[in-house]
């Protein structure tokens, strides 16, 4: 894994522990996804490789740009609002990670206005 895409590693590892979090606890599933949640899982990380921020980019929750379809918006709302508390002990350091390290990170604009902190 070349430390230039470790952004991205990290967001769709965080991306695959929440649902799995979120695939046992609603689904009943072990060590796998529900057809439902592999759909959303696959939905997410196709998302997030066509994010064009890439390694800019800041967590989903501050994204300027909402590039999910309503949809899908809606569902993956749910399961991160299920799987967030439950992230925090199962996997801390990626947890802590997102949200202190790459959530402070300001969501870039897509219209090239710079915010300059
Ligand atoms: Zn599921």
């Amino acid at each position: 894994m070349s430390s230039k895409h470790s952004r991205m590693a990290r967001e769709a590892k965080t991306i695959r522990y929440m649902m799995e979090i979120y695939c046992r606890g609603q689904h009943s599933t072990e060590n796998s996804l529900c057809p439902e949640c592999a759909e959303l899982h696959d939905y997410a990380l196709a998302r997030l490789a066509r994010c064009p921020f890439q390694e800019a980019k800041s967590t989903c929750a501050n994204c300027t740009v909402h590039c999910y379809k309503p949809e899908m918006r809606q569902r993956v709302r749910e399961a991160m609002r299920y799987a967030g508390p439950r992230m925090l002990w199962r996997h801390p350091i990626v947890t802590l990670t997102h949200l202190l390290i790459d959530g402070r990170r300001a969501a870039p604009a897509l219209s090239g206005k710079k915010s300059s902190a």
